[in-house]
């Protein structure tokens, strides 16, 4: 008989499921917290719950359906795992850890491979195989913090896959880390490449999380030469559907953009940029193109021509950061992750 996989059940479903095996709601409380709070990776560890019933549990339920297939370290203290799932495909999740700040950032995948197709990154380049369940995405947060002995504080949706293309399951994983996992929802991320309907109902959803667009492009032209979505959903779409957003929500929205050496990082790209962005509340964050495999030519951007384009959008006021490269040396770098095993 197929075992029950707790990692899947609400704390609703876990009080019937225990209910309905005669037992009381506090073992399911106890349970619960081993779960979610205490890190306990086998029912072993439950040691406030009766020896026979950990037997019981042993033989009929497992905690995870999922685990860690492959640990790498980077010099600069990222963490990559390859998690592997029930079926024997596998997704990359990295743990990010900043020296000087005191939040832990894990950077989940919500599928495994990407049918977008954007031309700079390696995670659609095998392919797409299929998406991620609630509680595949949730396990990559606990098995590592399981694996660190750390609590996770932020998270953000900026692993492989779109999230908005598999957007019902990644409300439920948003649930369960909010609920669950005790995150506030503020610290939670999800970046999409611009599926304006599922922006639009994302922003309908009871939790809504801080939103990232992966920009890239000042304008159609550039956007459609880069990323396939600009034919489906332009840029024009995409901004209307931001501004709703935000306006809905109250937030500040993260702007992605990857500066693609002399393709979208001249003083008129900063300045069209400044121009589209002029009327929506955000942050930018200049992110510097990491090389993939088959680059198809793209360059990473000269540190000058950098920091002439960071100071360029900082005169319209608005906050501009460049994201630290985090784990470049094990292939965990933003566009990097290919759910590669040997990468
Ligand atoms: N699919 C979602 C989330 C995952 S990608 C999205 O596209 O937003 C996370 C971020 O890494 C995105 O902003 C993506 O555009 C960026 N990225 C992809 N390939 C990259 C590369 N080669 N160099 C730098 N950033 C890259
Ligand atoms: Fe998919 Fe995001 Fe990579 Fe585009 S950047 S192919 S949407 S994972």
């Amino acid at each position: 008989m197929e075992k029950l996989t707790l990692t899947k059940l609400s704390k609703e479903e876990l009080d019937n499921y225990i209910e309905s095996i005669g037992e009381k709601k506090f073992r399911s409380n106890q349970i619960f917290s081993w779960i979610w709070a205490k890190n306990a990776s086998s029912f072993d560890e439950m040691t406030d719950v009766k020896k026979e019933f950990r037997e019981f549990l042993n033989e009929n339920c497992q905690i995870f359906d999922c685990k860690i297939h492959t640990r790498q370290i980077s010099r600069d203290g990222t963490v990559k795992y390859l998690i592997e799932f029930s079926d024997g495909l596998m997704a990359e999740t990295v743990l990010m850890r900043f020296d000087n700040r005191a939040n832990l950032s894990m950077c989940v995948s919500s599928q495994i491979g990407c049918k977008m197709g954007c031309k700079f990154c390696a995670t659609g380049k095998n392919g797409f195989k299929r998406n991620l369940l609630p509680h595949e995405i949730v396990s990559q947060i606990l098995l590592s913090q399981i694996d660190t002995g750390l609590k996770i504080t932020n998270v953000v949706f900026m692993g492989q896959g779109e999230p908005l293309d598999n957007l019902d399951n990644v409300k439920k994983a948003l649930e369960l880390i909010n609920k669950n996992l005790q995150i506030s929802i503020r610290r939670i991320t999800v970046s999409t490449s611009g599926i304006v309907p599922k922006i639009k109902e994302l922003a309908n959803n009871s939790l809504i999380p801080t939103l990232a667009i992966s920009l890239h492009g000042t304008n159609h032209k550039i956007r459609e030469s880069i990323m396939p979505i600009e034919k489906k959903y332009d840029i024009n779409s995409l901004m209307d559907a931001l501004k709703e957003y935000s306006s809905k929500t109250k937030d500040r929205i993260t702007i992605e953009y990857i500066l693609i050496g002399k393709l979208n990082d001249t003083a008129e790209c900063a300045k069209e940029l400044i121009s589209i962005l002029k009327d929506l509340k955000c942050n930018i964050n200049l992110i510097p193109y990491n090389p993939v495999r088959d680059d198809n030519g793209f360059k990473k951007p000269d540190k000058k021509d950098m920091l002439k384009f960071k100071y360029l959008l900082e005169q319209s006021g608005k906050k501009v950061t460049i994201r630290l490269e985090r784990g470049a040396d094990i292939d965990a770098a933003c566009g990097q992750l290919a759910g590669k095993i040997n990468s």
